[in-house]
C-alpha cells in the first residue's frame, strides 16, 4: 500500500528542509525525500559569510546540521530516493511521486525544491578525468592539491569564492575567465586580487584538459586572437554555473528556457498544490538565505492550500 502523507518535500537543501520546519510546525504530516545526501548544493561552500546571525561566518556543512535538526524537531521524516516521476492520482486531489526503486508515497500537495547542479564545460578530456584531478567541488576536494597548481574556470562567485579557497592550500591558482571582466561579487574580487598565488586569464576559455591517468594541464585558448596555449596544472575546478534538477517535472510544471520552475508570489507552480522553492525555482537571487525564504513561503502556502481542500 502506497504511504500517504499531507507533504511531500522533493529535495532536503536549506530550502527543503526549511519548508519541512514550517510544515512540521503546522502539524503537516511530512515527507523529505532526497537521493544524494541532506544538504544539497550548500555542503560544497566552505564558508558563509552572508546569512543572518553567524557574523564570523559558518561552514555550509555546520549550517546544513543545525537546520537538518531544526527540521526533525519538528517530525519530519526522511527517506533516501531519486525521485522519477510526480503525477495526480486518479481522484486528481492527491499526488504520487514515484522512486527509482519503484518505490511510491502519495500527498495533499508536493514541495519541489530539487536545486541544481554544476553545469559541465564539455571539452575533451573533462569527463575522463572528473575524479583525477577534475572537480566541481574545491571544499571536497581542495586539501588534495596542496603545493600544486590549479586551474579554476568561471567569472561568478562560485569560482572567484572557490578560488580564494583553494589559494589556501594550492601553490598557485589560475583563474579563467572567458570575457574581460568578472561577474563575482566586488568584495570576492577585491579579496582575489589581493592574493599572491592567484592570478587570473581574462578573455581565456579552457579547450582541453590534458592528461591520461591524471591531469597534467589545459589547453588555454585566447578569445581576442585565437592563440592556444598549453597550461600545466594538477587540478581543474569548474565553475560554469548551475543547472536546475528538473527532469522528472518538465511534462508536469511550466520551466522558463533555462528549466528552471515558473511560480507566482505564493510558489505555486503552474499546477494548483504543486509549490517549488530555492534553486530550482525562476528566481533573481540565489543565496541560501532566499532558499530558506522561499521555503517558508512555499510552506505556508501548503497550509492554506490544505485548509482550501478542506472546505
Ligand atoms: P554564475 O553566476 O551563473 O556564473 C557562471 C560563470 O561561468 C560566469 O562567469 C559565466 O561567464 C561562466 N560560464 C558559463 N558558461 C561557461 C562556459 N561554457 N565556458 C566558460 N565560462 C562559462 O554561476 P555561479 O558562480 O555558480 O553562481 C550561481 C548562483 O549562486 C549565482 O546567483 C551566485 O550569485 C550564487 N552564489 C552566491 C554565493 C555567495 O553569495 N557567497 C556563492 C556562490 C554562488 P559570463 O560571466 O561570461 O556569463
Amino acid at each position: 500500500m502506497i504511504k500517504e502523507f499531507d507533504v511531500i518535500i522533493i529535495g532536503a537543501g536549506v530550502g527543503g528542509l526549511t519548508a519541512g520546519i514550517y510544515t512540521g510546525r503546522a502539524d503537516l504530516s511530512t515527507l523529505i525525500i532526497e537521493k544524494a545526501g541532506i544538504g544539497g548544493q550548500i555542503l560544497k561552500t566552505d564558508i558563509i559569510e552572508n546569512y543572518p546571525a553567524f557574523p564570523e561566518g559558518l561552514s555550509g556543512f555546520e549550517l546544513v546540521e543545525k537546520i537538518r535538526a531544526q527540521t526533525e524537531r519538528f517530525g519530519a521524516s526522511f527517506i533516501n530516493g531519486e525521485v522519477i516521476g510526480l503525477k495526480n492520482k486518479s481522484d486528481s486531489s492527491r499526488f504520487e511521486v514515484s522512486l527509482n526503486d519503484n518505490g511510491a508515497y502519495c500527498a495533499k500537495t508536493v514541495i519541489i525544491a530539487t536545486g541544481a547542479s554544476p553545469k559541465t564545460l564539455d571539452v575533451r578530456g573533462e569527463l575522463e578525468l572528473t575524479g583525477k584531478g577534475v572537480s566541481y567541488c574545491a571544499t571536497c576536494d581542495g586539501p588534495l592539491f596542496r603545493g600544486k597548481e590549479v586551474i579554476v574556470v568561471g567569472g561568478g562567485d562560485s569560482a572567484v569564492g572557490e578560488a580564494i579557497y583553494l589559494s589556501r592550500f594550492a601553490k598557485k591558482v589560475v583563474l579563467v575567465h572567458r570575457r574581460d571582466q568578472l561577474r563575482a561579487a566586488q568584495i570576492l574580487q577585491k579579496r582575489f586580487f589581493e592574493i599572491r598565488n592567484a592570478e587570473v586569464r581574462l578573455n581565456s576559455i579552457l579547450t582541453e584538459i590534458l592528461g591520461s591517468d591524471r591531469v597534467t594541464g589545459v589547453k588555454i585558448k585566447d578569445v581576442k586572437n585565437s592563440g592556444e596555449k598549453d597550461m600545466q596544472a594538477s587540478g581543474v575546478f569548474i565553475y560554469v554555473g548551475v543547472s536546475p534538477d528538473t527532469g522528472f517535472v518538465k511534462n508536469f510544471v511550466d520551466l522558463n528556457s533555462g528549466g528552471f520552475i515558473k511560480t507566482d508570489e505564493k510558489m505555486e507552480t503552474s499546477r494548483k498544490g504543486i509549490f517549488a522553492c530555492g534553486d530550482v525555482r525562476e528566481n533573481i537571487l540565489k543565496q541560501v538565505v532566499v532558499a530558506c525564504a522561499e521555503g517558508a513561503i512555499s510552506a505556508s502556502s501548503c497550509v492554506n492550500y490544505i485548509e482550501s481542500l478542506e472546505c
